[in-house]
């Protein structure tokens, strides 16, 4: 063998030797996590994110993530998206249509993260501060071509593989122009249906539960909803970690929007904070069972807001925030996300909003078809 060659033969089984301790290192780290729990914050961009470290005494939650990337949420019919192209987006990994309820732009409909990890075996549960048929927790379990048609689709979630659900909207299913009675349906179902209070008593792992605890949406922070997210999504965690096949958990704040929509900062703040108070319990958990996914993120920005100086004679303060707003609707930000666990790397860069399913079913090991 001549000296060359070898150097070459040398330096090629070098390469190789670090090619696979690469690929092992890349496995490793790709453990497969048993449960998934998404949380999006509706309208919740970087700034109102912001707020946790400027209006929340103790740390922000926010902090306790490494994992960080971005995502653009452009929809297929506009350049800004709406709560339901934005979920769907997630929920089933298709750019659609504004108004698109786990549809994609012709109308057709797409399996979701949910059904797909029901379909395994995993137990599934929804918490929302708005009704359980909003845009964006009805994302995950139904399909109509409209958002605005509730009554079918609570009437789909009636049928939907769904263990815990949690929210408001008791009117989509009592009150309805058809004069069907879907609590009746609920409890056919095997639910256990409460529209009066989150329950005390430890649950029945082979029981479902079903909390709908107001008209339509929850009431504000501001107007006294307390602890309800924190203490429905509690209760969601200690019924679906029974399971020993795992899980899939959506929580919405789905108030932070209203907030911006009605360019009100403190309501943008006070649901903000209940968001990383929810998330605190979320990473209490992920971080004890060692096994759990959480993804954090938005559909989009609303508002516009920005923790402006404050400005006292036209000058500038810079010792006051002064939030400001620049639209009472959505803007075309780009959004964080945050991952915790195993899979968090998945995360990690920027890309498209449809992309956050792709990483779920990949860090799942999920087979995608499409
Ligand atoms: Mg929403
Ligand atoms: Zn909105």
């Amino acid at each position: 063998m001549k000296k060359n060659t070898l150097i070459f033969t040398i330096a090629i089984s070098f390469i190789l030797a670090a090619c696979s301790t690469n690929r092992i290192t890349t496995q490793a780290s790709a453990k497969k996590p048993q449960n998934i729990i998404v949380l999006i914050g509706d309208g919740m961009g970087l700034t109102q994110v912001s707020t946790t470290y400027y209006y929340k005494e103790g740390e922000s939650n926010f902090s306790r993530f490494k994992h960080i990337g971005l995502h653009q949420n452009q929809p297929t019919s506009h350049k800004v998206t709406d709560s339901a192209s934005g979920a769907t987006a997630f929920s089933a990994g298709v750019k659609t249509y504004n108004g698109a309820i786990g549809v994609d732009q012709d109308t057709v409909s797409v399996p979701t993260i949910l059904e797909m990890l029901a379909a395994k075996g995993l137990s599934t549960g929804l918490v929302a501060t708005s009704s359980i048929v909003h845009a964006t927790p009805a994302s995950f379990y139904a399909h109509t071509a409209s958002r605005g048609s509730y009554e079918e689709i609570a009437r789909q979630l009636v049928y939907a593989p769904v263990q815990f659900f949690a929210g408001g909207g008791t009117k989509f299913f009592a009150n309805r122009s058809d004069k069907l009675n879907y609590i009746d349906s609920l409890a056919q179902q095997g639910f256990q249906v409460d529209t009066t209070k989150l329950a005390t008593k430890s649950m029945d792992v082979n029981k479902k539960y079903a909390y709908l605890l107001a008209p339509d949406g929850m009431p504000k922070m501001q107007e006294g909803r307390g602890d309800f997210l924190p203490n429905a999504t509690q209760m969601a965690l200690d019924h679906l970690s029974q399971d020993e096949d795992g899980f899939f958990l959506m929580v919405e704040g789905s108030q932070i929007d209203w907030g911006g929509h009605a360019n009100d900062a403190d309501y943008v703040i006070q649901e903000t904070l209940d968001f990383d108070k929810t998330l605190g319990l979320v990473l209490d958990f992920a971080a004890k069972d060692k096994n759990t996914l959480v993804i954090v993120t938005a559909d989009h920005e609303t508002g516009g807001l920005s923790l402006s100086a404050s400005t006292v004679f036209g000058q500038g303060d810079y010792s006051k925030i002064t939030p400001s707003f620049s639209t009472g609707n959505h803007s075309a930000t780009l959004i964080p996300v945050f991952a915790y666990g195993p899979g968090a790397e998945y995360f990690m860069g920027i890309y498209q909003n449809n992309e956050i399913f792709d990483k779920m079913v990949q860090a799942a090991k999920l087979s995608n078809k499409r």
